[in-house]
């Protein structure tokens, strides 16, 4: 209690004079000092307790209109000065009633019956100071909630209250006319930052982006971290579902601004998946599948991508992994096979080589082709293996078909960026030289111009290393994407015009110029050119009269596996 020279202030609440009187009296007599105020209802009470700083409230239980437990509820629940306990008094010596003043927020009860000097003094002191206890207790439940419920780095929310707020969101939501939206982001590449600058500086990224999200979204917008670099945002009553994307580009844009820690500055990009209740689902657990199905999505175009969920892409997604587990399996149960497309000269109509194309065995099921499993192959890494395997079997075979041939013949083999940055290719290359005896110059790698601009500056050394072994580097596809004149000036010997430039049609007046232009522009470099997806006897005409040399389609051949072409060159 109180130090003994200040006055305990008390409120008394009682609605009977007489009592109020003999309360007043019974104190004067006690050794502690008291201030007394006195009120003689339950709404006077109220008032003064919401002004004055009391240490102690003594109230009365039956008082007419409203009652003593209506006023402790009042006092516990809505007003602001929780600083005061509460003795309640009351004429009838009723268990149940003390129990229910308890309940209420009383720390203690005396029958009127008792009411004695030393039985009041006991009664106020021990309320307060089980009162005291009563809020230490409070302080470290609410601190040890706070714990749980916040994330220690970030401050933000966790995903324990995220997951609870949605369930209650989404049962809400289940009667409103609106729609509820969550956001799904992470950091790309958050493991290089923390592998390259350090645990201090991933901390660093992910307090800083919690900042300026916080920032960039309303109070009302819940934002949780949910996992090492998973941030969750929620919004309710939502009309129009495309604030959504609003919100997603507020998210970018506060996060583009280049992050500055002691050494460096860092670019942060990351990926919004986005779902919506309760159009891609009813179920709040089923909501954050498929928010997480829209986020991977987003991850696999990289840089800052917004991605809805929409229900093609659960079955896009199983057909990913299903494609994903095939390839793991085909790489170690040699489940990969090439097929050889021929090359031809022009003028002569003769083969001169060929592309490797890689194909998977037994495809009757799965029917998959390099144009969806070779990016997922490439994501996942798996490509490295496969490109490895599929150079040590192209040029076994072109080793194999050019012995058997008086003439020289060449391979052509697809070579994707990723594989470019690994350290075992160059050696790879150079062992099959040696070990089939291969003359470098027939063999001919194509890389695309996406893998140029993707990789790194090692990329021209390790390309110039390839080209001081004597093979040629033909830059694939050209014509689509950038053609980019500057890409003509790598270490390239060739260039493959891309079917999408060949025109379709004699009378394609502007295609026909377009791909004019290109040739002239590649003979101009000295660069050699072959022409891919001829199809048609008027295209091959045209490539012809503009001087190019060497042709690939279906005009001359489909892709076909390793007999089919042996016996072709029998004949
Ligand atoms: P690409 O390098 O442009 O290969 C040419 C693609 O065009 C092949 O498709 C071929 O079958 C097809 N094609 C050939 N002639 C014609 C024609 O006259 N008309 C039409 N419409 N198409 C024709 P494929 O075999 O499905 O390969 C697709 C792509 O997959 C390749 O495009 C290449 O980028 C990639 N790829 C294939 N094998 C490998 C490989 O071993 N490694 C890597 N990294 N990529 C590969
Ligand atoms: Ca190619
Ligand atoms: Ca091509």
């Amino acid at each position: 209690m109180n130090k003994l020279d200040k006055p305990i202030k008390l409120l008394v609440v009682d609605d009977d004079k007489v009592d109020r009187e003999m309360i007043s009296r019974l104190l004067s007599k006690s050794s502690s000092k008291y201030s007394i105020t006195e009120a003689c209802s339950v709404d006077e009470g109220l008032a003064l307790y919401d002004e004055g700083d009391f240490d102690v409230v003594l109230l009365d239980y039956r008082m007419p209109q409203r009652s003593g437990i209506e006023m402790i509820l009042e006092m516990r629940t809505h007003l602001r000065n929780y600083g005061s306990a509460i003795v309640v008094l009351s004429s009838a010596e009723d268990e149940v009633l003390a129990t229910k003043c308890i309940k209420a927020g009383a720390q203690d009860f005396i029958p009127k019956s008792e009411v004695s000097t030393s039985r009041i003094q006991n009664a106020l002191t021990h309320a307060h100071t089980r009162f005291e206890l009563e809020m230490k207790l409070k302080e470290s439940y609410l601190t040890s909630k706070k714990i749980a419920e916040r994330d220690s780095l970030t401050g933000l929310s966790n995903r324990y209250v995220f997951d609870e707020a949605l369930n209650v969101a989404v049962a809400n939501n289940g009667r409103s006319e609106f729609k509820l939206g969550l956001l799904l982001f992470d950091i790309d590449n958050f493991k290089h930052i923390n592998d390259i600058h350090g645990h201090d500086v991933g901390d660093y990224v992910l307090i800083e982006i919690a900042k300026r999200v916080s920032n960039a979204l309303r109070e009302s917008e819940l934002f949780s971290r949910i996992g090492g670099d998973e941030f969750a945002i929620m919004i309710t009553n939502l009309s129009d579902i495309y604030h959504l994307n609003n919100i997603a580009n507020r998210i970018i844009s506060a996060i583009q601004k280049p992050l500055r820690t002691k050494h460096t500055l860092l670019n942060i990009e990351i990926s919004v998946g986005i779902a919506i209740h309760p159009d891609n689902s009813t179920d709040s657990k089923e909501l954050v599948k498929c928010c997480d199905i829209a986020l991977y999505r987003a991850k696999t175009k990289r840089g800052n991508q917004i991605c809805f969920f929409y229900p093609e892409m659960q079955e896009q997604l199983i057909r990913r992994y299903e494609i994903e587990s095939v390839l793991q399996k085909a790489i170690s149960n040699n489940g990969f096979t090439l097929v050889y497309q021929p090359i031809i000269n022009v003028d002569s109509r003769e083969l001169t080589g060929f592309e490797a194309l890689l194909r998977l065995k037994d495809n009757d099921n799965l029917k998959c082709y390099p144009d969806e499993f070779i990016p997922i192959a490439e994501q996942t890494g798996m490509i490295i293996e496969i490109g490895e395997w599929v150079v040590k079997t192209a040029l076994q075979q072109l080793s194999f078909w050019d012995k058997a041939s008086d003439k020289p013949l060449t391979m052509s083999i697809n070579l994707s960026a990723v594989q470019l940055e690994s350290k075992n290719l160059i050696d790879t290359i150079r062992s099959c030289i040696n070990e089939f005896d291969i003359t470098a110059c027939n063999i001919e790698f194509e890389i695309t111009e996406t893998a140029l601009l993707s990789s790194g500056e090692l990329i021209v050394d390790l390309l110039q290393s390839i080209r001081d072994m004597g093979c040629r580097i033909a830059l694939d596809d050209f014509g689509t994407g950038y053609s980019s004149i500057s890409h003509l000036v790598f270490p390239i010997t060739s260039i493959k015009l891309d079917k999408s430039i060949i025109p379709l049609s004699i009378d394609d007046n502007n295609g026909h110029i377009l791909l004019e232009a290109v040739i002239a522009l590649a003979n101009k470099l000295k660069l050699d050119i072959v022409a891919e997806g001829i199809e048609e006897e008027f295209q091959l005409d045209f490539i012809k009269r503009q001087g190019v040399h060497r042709a690939q389609g279906y005009l001359f051949a489909k892709p076909m596996c390793h007999s089919d072409m042996s016996k072709m060159l029998k004949h």
